[in-house]
């Protein structure tokens, strides 16, 4: 990946990075009813998720004993013709996208007693929703993360979509040569940006989307564009920084407000001020104060950990000579 160059990571911050428990197969998995039944030639293992529109399965090959992890829609939904439409247009739009960040859809198909389903690669690894149960994550680990999210987000964005769904549920963690593979998922609420538009702009009528992680031009439902997935990155950042999202309130309503009209509260003192920054430009109300596209925010991040590498050793200096003193 282009951000963290070897200098970067050998100095590593002070906190280290929080490891993923049980690496490669931390997920718990809840056995299910359906387990042992074949769906095409997979057969269901143990359920991953109950997604909104169906459940995610582990399955496996039946042939290559392969795990998948594939995606039933609800049975009583298949009969909905727009539910369907809907659920073809994840499938469509998630096979478009090949990304070594981005979860890779393999197969879409509809069985003779109506049921659809989408195959996709399985990742071992939990979500990044897991990973914060333990509260804040160090700086550099951070950084790391969202570095990937915005690669992932980069070929979301040059194939015409946007995602519309950042936030810490859809980023899946592998663990892939000691480091955390990050890997965008669920395409459910992603749009094609009219194929016209180069500027990738999109009309929505109504807001979709996470209250928390909805950027001011999705709550007012007005034309938006791939600046909006940087907001919600804004939002997932921030969170991965204090622990918990900028704004949240008791009623899904008053977050919105949130988003349009309050001050972002400050970050933890213990955050360098340059990432603060970077925060701060991802959160920016109007989409024009905030980072145009992948390389330039990749450009960003990657001066953003070197300074803190940059400080983090002159932290160490100042510590070893302070130390060498006391001791002559
Ligand atoms: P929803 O539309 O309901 O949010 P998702 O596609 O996000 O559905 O799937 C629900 C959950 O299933 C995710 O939050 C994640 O924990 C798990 N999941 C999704 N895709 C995968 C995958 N490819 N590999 C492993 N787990 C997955
Ligand atoms: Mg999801």
């Amino acid at each position: 990946m282009r951000v963290f160059s070897g200098e970067v990571s050998d100095v590593g911050m002070s906190s280290g990075v929080r490891p993923v428990a049980g690496v490669g197969a931390s997920r718990s998995l809840r056995p299910d009813g359906r387990a042992g039944e074949v769906i095409g030639r997979y057969e269901l293992q143990d359920v991953l998720g109950t997604a909104a529109l169906g459940t995610l399965y582990r399955a496996t090959h039946v042939h290559t004993r392969k795990s998948v992890a594939i995606k039933i829609l609800h049975p009583e939904l298949a009969c909905s013709n727009a539910t369907a439409l809907r659920f073809e247009r994840e499938a469509v739009t998630t096979s478009r996208i090949s990304h070594p960040n981005v979860v890779a859809a393999s197969d879409f198909e509809r069985l003779s007693d109506g049921t659809l389903y989408l195959v996709l690669e399985y990742v071992a690894g939990p979500s990044l929703r897991e990973l914060l149960v333990d509260g804040p994550l160090p700086a550099e680990q951070a950084l790391h993360i969202t570095a990937q999210a915005v690669e992932a987000l980069g070929a979301v964005h040059a194939a015409g979509v946007i995602h519309r769904a950042v936030k810490p549920e859809n980023l899946l963690l592998a663990f892939r040569d000691g480091q955390q593979h990050l890997k965008l998922t669920d395409f459910g609420l992603a749009t094609f940006a009219p194929e016209h538009d180069c500027d990738v702009i999109t009309r929505v009528g109504v807001s979709v989307g996470t209250p928390e992680y909805m950027s001011p031009e999705q709550v007012l439902g007005q034309w938006f564009d791939q600046r909006a997935d940087w907001y919600s990155l804004g939002i997932v950042l921030y969170e991965m920084l204090a622990g918990s999202p900028p704004f949240t309130a008791e009623s899904a309503v008053r977050v919105l407000e949130m988003h349009l009209e309050e001050e972002l509260p400050a970050l933890p003192a213990s955050v360098h001020p340059r990432l603060s920054a970077l925060v701060s430009r991802l959160l920016a109300k109007s989409p024009e104060a905030r980072p145009q596209n992948a390389a330039d925010l990749l450009t960003e991040i990657e001066e953003t950990a070197a300074q803190l590498a940059q400080h983090e050793l002159r932290a160490r200096w100042s510590l070893r000579s302070l130390f060498s003193g006391g001791t002559r």
